[in-house]
């Protein structure tokens, strides 16, 4: 549980299963998507089921649930909201994300679940925040483009929560107001569709010279904002999101434990030490990311924000190859195997708190401890045992130098 006078880490959860990740690696709270109403279709979004064991597992350990609602929809979509919006009040949600009129009304005439404006509303100045806040919502998620101190300017006068993201990927539009995909491939960006047309190759031709150039130039680099937390305190934000509910389990939970870390030791100590700054930030170019850029969270993004590559483009990239289900001298280690790893790989161990672990694969066993030399997804197998592996502890291997 965080400090109430320091801003949470909000984590994102696509399935049960990271949000169970995120929560043990230190997010404060995670944001979900039901199975209808969010922006994100592909995810593994949750049954109601999941979503109320996802709330009690979260709950039990202190972690707050927000749940998504925010895909702009037609009437002919509102008349289910009602039922799903008593039911997220029946399991505590904590509160819904919410960018349409429409959906703010219907979850105020049908819940007290305290509503947050989704970033897809873009928010960005004080009477906006003033009117949301009339209308009924305890908090804003303010659109990208607004600036840490201009946050906390709006949080001032509009006295309202405010949250922003912090870290992941960029929408090269006002926070999706983008209708690229709905005319390119007839998917609808805004209820869920998104096909990152701006993530593509296009061809620009010089009209004066005609010379012709590849390029992506409507790719943005991911927001990094780890070394901005002084000022977020500074200008009291509420909560620090971290997009990418599409992202693997190691996002997650490398994210939750980054992020809740530096922030644990700043409000402790009022500075960084740079030693701690170089590897948090080492652990951040550990996942599959763009190039970095703080993008308008101190001055406004420019051709500098722009990345201008191939995806994927990643420097020191570490894959999950399993997640430990059990853990003790008797038993070893035993992993569920996400990724292939062989006899000999070195592998690495993050625990949920403090350094990470290393552990080379000296020797792999099956269940019934006949030794093997590569391991396959989805099955279970052994390792020997490490002080320290506890279950769930997540275990990735270096796949690019
Ligand atoms: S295509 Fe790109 S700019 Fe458009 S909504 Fe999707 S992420 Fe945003």
């Amino acid at each position: 549980m965080k400090h109430p006078s320091v801003p949470e880490i909000l984590a994102p959860a696509g399935s049960l299963e990271k949000l169970k990740v995120a929560v043990l690696y230190g997010a404060h709270a995670v944001y979900v998507g039901g199975q209808k109403f969010g922006l994100r279709t592909a995810a593994d979004n949750f049954t109601l089921d999941e979503l109320k064991a996802g709330l009690d597992f979260a709950h039990e350990r202190g972690v707050k649930v927000y749940v998504v609602l925010n895909s702009f929809l037609h009437d002919k979509d509102l008349f289910e909201l009602p039922e799903f919006v008593k039911y997220l009040e029946e399991i505590k949600t904590d509160a819904v994300i919410v960018s349409d009129l429409g959906v703010v009304k219907t979850v105020r005439e049908y819940s007290q679940i305290p509503i947050h404006i989704s970033t897809q509303a873009s928010t960005l100045n004080v009477h906006s925040a003033k009117l949301w806040k009339k209308a009924g919502a305890s908090r804003i998620v303010l659109g990208r483009e607004v600036s840490v101190k201009e946050a906390g300017k709006i949080k001032r006068e509009a006295q309202i929560e405010i949250e922003m993201f912090i870290h992941g990927s960029m929408c090269m539009a006002y926070s999706g107001h983008c209708v690229i995909s709905n005319f390119t491939q007839g998917r609808d960006s805004n209820r869920g569709g998104c096909a990152h047309s701006c993530r593509f190759e296009y061809s620009l031709e010089d009209l004066s010279t005609l010379e012709k150039k590849k390029a992506y130039f409507m790719s943005s680099k991911d927001l990094e904002g780890l070394r901005l937390l002084p000022l977020f305190i500074e200008e009291g934000i509420d909560s620090l999101k971290i997009e990418g509910r599409m992202k693997s389990h190691l996002y997650a939970g490398t994210m939750s434990k980054v992020y809740s870390e530096a922030l644990g030791f700043y409000s402790e100590h009022h500075h960084f030490l740079s030693d701690d700054l170089l590897r948090w930030e080492e652990e951040l170019k550990r996942v599959s990311h763009r190039d970095y850029t703080q993008a308008s969270l101190v001055e406004k993004a420019g051709a500098q924000s722009i990345f201008n590559e191939r995806e994927n483009s990643t420097e020191g990239q570490w894959r999950m190859v399993g997640s430990v289900v059990e853990a003790n001298p008797k038993a070893g280690i035993v992993v569920e195997v996400r990724n292939a790893f062989n006899k000999g790989d070195e592998l690495e161990i993050l625990p949920f708190k403090g350094p990470n672990i290393s552990l080379v694969a000296s020797e792999i066993q099956d269940l019934s401890r006949k030794e093997i030399l590569r391991t396959k997804p989805t099955t279970l197998v052994r390792l020997p045992y490490v002080e320290g592996v506890e279950k769930m502890h997540l275990i990735r291997h270096r796949i690019s130098p």
